[in-house]
């Protein structure tokens, strides 16, 4: 197991309706050292890649992101999550339902912050059905600039999203894959 994987198997607790609660280290308390591990590994990952800005969604993608930033010393965009009333013409939009929350969040950002100039690393937190990222990919695209890869801190590798992702071409990342969960027994399985 790794880094990640290990405090998953330590701290995460499994519930019903294939959640994951990992809120004791990172989407509610954050644990910064292993955030900076993380960045570590993705600057390790994404070595060859020309990064120039990282992409996340609010809101707990954000802490992740920040702390990832470091390792590659580019700025973080985040993508808002929006009323439609207040949507002009200056921002970029995506529709994004909630795996969560089951609702859908129209999500914005400011055409000032993403350009055709920009290869784009995109972070979160979880991967599971793939509409975060369907809806961060279609940002940048709309745009015109590249997503150059995307850093998943834990994909849900039973969902479909991680495998969507991949076969539309992407470089995707995930530290921890979980194939499998129990909510009775607490037991989480990870991909080698
Ligand atoms: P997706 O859009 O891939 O279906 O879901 C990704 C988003 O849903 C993530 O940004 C994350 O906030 C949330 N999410 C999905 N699955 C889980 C989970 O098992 N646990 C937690 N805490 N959040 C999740």
């Amino acid at each position: 197991m790794n880094f990640l994987e290990e405090r998953i198997a330590r701290d995460g607790v499994v519930k019903e309706g294939n959640v994951l609660k990992v809120d004791s280290f990172l989407n509610h308390q954050m644990d910064i050292n292993l955030f900076d591990q993380m960045g570590e590994e993705f600057a390790r990952r994404f070595a060859k890649k020309n990064i120039n800005k990282i992409l996340t969604i609010e809101a707990s993608g954000i802490g992740i992101a920040c702390v990832v930033a470091r390792h590659f010393n580019v700025p973080v965009v985040f993508a808002k999550k929006a009323k439609s009333i207040n949507i002009d013409g200056e921002v970029y939009v995506a529709e994004v339902e909630s795996f969560t929350h089951k609702n859908k969040n129209q999500v914005i950002v400011s055409k000032s912050f993403l350009t055709e100039n920009d290869h784009v690393l995109i972070i979160d937190d979880f991967l599971a059905n793939g509409c975060a990222l369907q809806g961060l990919i279609s940002i940048v695209n709309q745009a015109g600039g590249t997503v150059e890869g995307i850093g998943i801190a834990i994909e849900k590798g039973f969902q479909v999203g991680g495998q969507m992702i991949r076969n539309l071409g992407y470089q995707l990342e995930s530290l921890a894959i979980v194939d499998g969960m129990d909510a009775a027994t607490g037991e989480v399985r990870f991909r080698n």
